[in-house]
């Protein structure tokens, strides 16, 4: 935490021709500052993975065996059930002719008619997309 009397207490040193102590507290003023910016962009990084969580929580569901997300109105997916329940990661399976590929884990699955429909909003075959969030 940053003691804001302190710069009055440097500004006393200056007014008083103590300037050797007065820049050495300033040099710690400075030290600090810079622990706590370092700090505040850690708690920002922390604070951005939880929302993350939160959104995934809350927008993340599994049907037909395949996980999807509510982005606004549109439905992603279907994404790869081994590589969301082994490493978090949320990978678009590629269409392929017989069925469904993950780019990543190349895990292959059996097409389900019924995922057409539901996938007609953005499954493009080659246009895999890697989505990293943690568990
Ligand atoms: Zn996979």
């Amino acid at each position: 935490m940053l003691d804001y009397r302190r710069f009055k207490e440097i500004n006393d040193l200056f007014a008083s021709g103590q300037t050797e102590k007065a820049r050495h507290l300033l040099m710690e003023m400075q030290s600090r500052c810079i622990a706590l910016r370092d700090e505040m962009s850690m708690l920002k990084i922390r604070l951005q993975s939880l929302e993350d969580v939160l959104y995934l929580a809350q927008n993340l569901f599994e049907e037909n065996g395949f996980y999807w997300l509510h982005t606004s109105s549109v439905r992603q997916g279907p994404f790869c059930p081994r590589c969301y329940e082994t490493e978090g990661g949320l990978i678009r399976l590629d269409k392929r002719k017989h069925g469904l590929e993950c780019p990543c884990c190349r895990a292959t699955y059996e097409h389900l008619p019924a995922l057409d429909a539901a996938a007609s909003s953005g499954m493009k075959a080659g246009a895999a997309r890697i989505l990293h969030f943690a568990r």
